[in-house]
């Protein structure tokens, strides 16, 4: 449903990446090996209406590891699944002020601080139905895949890239582990989990995923519904006090729209009730988030009144 020629939301968006691509600062994630081989020049922005009209600027078909922001959209799946009360049984919804990795779990409940650290991801992915890796992955796919309207590949060079170096989160799967709040084991966790950051998208397929929690829930491109309206609220609920690592804060000042980032380069913003917007420039500032995605939400959020809690 490209959107006519003369689409003024699209010159929207390439006026802004035009605004924004001489910036050369920050570098691509290099602590997963492959990831530090991407291309750092690339940049694409698209925004996806709740009508599901999806205008797109610049290489929106790129395509490039999900990462961090997959954890919204198993957030949702979990709650979707389980229901509110379980998803928190096993991990909390509080900003945790501190790094993805970070080994951050609460002393008397053992859970992680929220599902968008990299210890409360995991987690999630846990609680995926299924005994095996493979079978708990198959789930976040298919669901992913319904976020996003078509079917998802695994980059299988990044996978073998994290899950050779992924120890940390090896660690922070057996500390969650011992302290009961993991779904499986610590390995079956973490393979599914390397997986799932392994998918590929495109910023096209971010916005359409993102739309699909600004819409309550439905894919407004397939018309699917793909989670319940409670478990779209409460995701963008957590984005918007967790979602962009230890920057959270200042971003809700700054742009006001729910959003999750990913080491990929990629980053999903919703606007509830009116558009998603996904973006791709793989290099990062020093917490981990795309430095010219950030500066393209700003940028658009200022010259167009997104921010959420404006007053119209
Ligand atoms: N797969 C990455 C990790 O767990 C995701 C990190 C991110 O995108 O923030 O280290």
């Amino acid at each position: 449903m490209a959107a006519a020629l003369g689409d003024p939301v699209r010159h929207a968006l390439e006026s802004v990446l035009d605004a924004v691509r001489d910036r050369t600062d920050g570098d691509v994630a290099s602590y997963i090996p492959e990831l530090a081989t991407v291309e750092p020049e690339q940049l694409g922005a698209a925004l996806a209406s709740t009508h599901g009209v999806v205008h797109e600027a610049g290489d929106v078909e790129s395509e490039f590891t999900i990462q961090s922001v997959s954890k919204p959209f198993v957030f949702a799946l979990a709650v979707d699944a389980l229901g509110l009360d379980e998803v928190r049984r096993h991990v909390d919804l509080e900003p945790s002020g501190e790094p993805f990795n970070a080994i951050s779990l609460d002393e008397a409940s053992g859970r992680p601080r929220n599902p968008m650290i990299n210890a409360g991801a995991i987690v999630m992915t846990s609680l995926m139905r299924g005994d095996s890796a493979d079978e708990k992955f198959a789930v976040v796919r298919a669901g992913l895949e319904r976020f996003a309207g078509h079917d998802l590949l695994v980059d299988e060079e990044v996978f073998s890239s994290e899950a050779s170096t992924g120890d940390r989160n090896r660690a922070l799967a057996y500390l969650t582990r011992s302290a009961g709040t993991l779904g499986s084991s610590a390995e079956v966790a973490t393979t599914a989990y390397f997986r799932q950051c392994s998918l590929t998208v495109n910023a096209r397929d971010l916005a359409i995923m993102a739309a699909t929690l600004a819409t309550g829930g439905v894919n407004p491109v397939t018309d699917e519904r793909v989670i319940s309206e409670d478990a779209a609220r409460w995701t963008t609920a957590v984005m918007t006090s967790c979602g962009m690592y230890d920057e959270s804060g200042d971003w809700m000042v700054r742009v006001g729209l729910p959003a999750k980032s990913g080491v990929g380069g990629g980053i999903a913003a919703v606007q509830p009730g009116q558009f998603g917007i996904g973006t791709f420039s793989p290099r990062l500032d020093a917490r981990g988030n795309s430095v010219r995605g950030v500066a393209t939400l700003e940028l658009l959020s200022q010259r167009h009144g997104l921010h959420m809690l404006q007053h119209h």
